[in-house]
């Protein structure tokens, strides 16, 4: 078992069954505890946490509907009202057993109800692992903006079994690997070579590189918890991702990896028009980039509503847009005001290699 331990929390990284989950499921006997999970993690994941812990057997289950489309306001209503029919409390525990959606509005849930309840997270896909289940951010969707609601709470514990993972479908490790090629670009080169290196569904199983994840996260998070600075690095790409994904949305819904990947591309981009990251690195970047996430055309119209969803970021200040850029592999920088021009220039070339691929 690999303990990782951050202010306010601690990190479990093994078999579920030989964490200390026990023990704190003892430490609430007497006390309701409720397990929220979506569609797909009540029906793939939900058995093991539950053999693993017989006493589970008596919790209350909380179904969410799956998908980043119901991570909004109305289906928080409905499971606070249902919280309310029940009669928890604030002594109550809720465990999140799911991916990045069910760890966000878990959290989101269990901090607002009665000015806060304990809750822990069991991410169960590599994207929750290795990122939404840790630092203590928990959110919902407002329209087409993305994590708009929220709160800073960190889950009393994390703990990641790499079991879960069997069922996970191929693409949502795809998903993850753009948020993990995004801690080597901003801060650690050596992980961004291994990565790249990644061939393989057992690479993604790596517990070694999944913890090399964490920690990235834990130690920028934990120096910058309300992200007025360095945390900030950790946006890398989910300027133009976050924008393009709340652009799809209703039309033709892309994931969030595949959108944060797409996005590091144009900051890449950006970086290298700046002079900031060098050609040949920014050529390194585009080869891992553009073989994983297929890139798409953006029209003069479709460009123009990204950048009004970008004025909507919450990285924004004084009306204006910023984001993360890159020095070199490993290096990022944030705070860097960018202009509609550069956008532009950025999803257009975009478009252009989307076409030129295409012919
Ligand atoms: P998700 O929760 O929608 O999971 C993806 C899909 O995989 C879903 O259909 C889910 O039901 C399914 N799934 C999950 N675990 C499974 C398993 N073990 N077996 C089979 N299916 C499984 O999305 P995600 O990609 O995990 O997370 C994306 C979300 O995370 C976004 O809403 C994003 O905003 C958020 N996020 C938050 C943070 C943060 O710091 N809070 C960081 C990054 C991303």
């Amino acid at each position: 078992m690999t303990i990782i331990s951050s202010e306010g929390t601690q990190i479990e990284i093994g078999l579920l069954s030989a964490s200390s989950l026990s023990k704190v499921l003892a430490s609430y006997s007497g006390n309701n505890i409720i397990i929220v999970v979506d569609e797909n993690t009540h029906d793939l994941c939900l058995d093991y946490l539950v053999n693993s812990f017989p006493v589970l057997s008596k919790s209350e289950i909380i179904l969410l509907p799956k998908g980043e489309d119901n991570k909004v306001m109305e289906v928080c209503m409905q499971v606070w009202n249902a919280f309310s029919e029940y009669g928890f409390g604030r002594n109550d525990l809720v465990l999140n057993l799911g991916g990045g959606v069910v760890t966000d509005m878990g959290g989101f849930l269990a901090s607002i109800f009665k000015r806060g309840m304990d809750f822990i997270h069991i991410p169960t896909s590599l994207l929750a692992m290795v990122d939404a289940a840790i630092g203590g951010k928990n959110g919902i969707d407002l329209g087409p903006y993305k994590n708009q609601l929220g709160t800073i709470i960190k889950a009393k514990m994390v703990f990641i079994d790499t079991s879960f993972l069997k069922t996970l479908p191929e693409k949502e490790f795809y998903n993850a690997y753009a948020e993990m090629l995004k801690y080597g670009l901003v801060h650690d080169q050596h992980l961004f070579n291994e990565l790249t290196d990644f061939k393989t569904e057992d690479d993604f199983n790596r517990q070694d590189i999944i913890e090399r994840c964490v920690q990235i996260k834990v130690n920028i998070s934990d120096r910058d918890l309300l992200e007025k600075g360095e945390r900030k690095l950790l946006n890398f790409g989910h300027t133009f991702g976050h924008a393009i994904e709340g652009y799809k949305l209703n039309s033709d819904p892309i994931s969030h990896g595949h959108a944060v990947g797409i996005g590091m591309f144009a900051e890449s981009y950006v970086s290298m028009k700046r002079g900031l990251l060098s050609k040949n690195e920014f050529h390194r970047i585009q080869a891992v980039l553009i073989k994983t996430y297929p890139f798409m055309a953006f029209s003069e119209q479709c460009i123009q509503e990204i950048i009004s969803i970008m004025y909507n970021d919450k990285k924004n200040e004084c009306g204006k847009i910023y984001t993360v850029l890159l020095e070199a592999i490993g290096k990022g920088v944030y705070h860097n005001e960018v202009s509609e021009e550069e956008i532009r220039e950025a999803l257009l070339h975009i478009s252009f290699l989307h076409e030129s691929l295409n012919l």
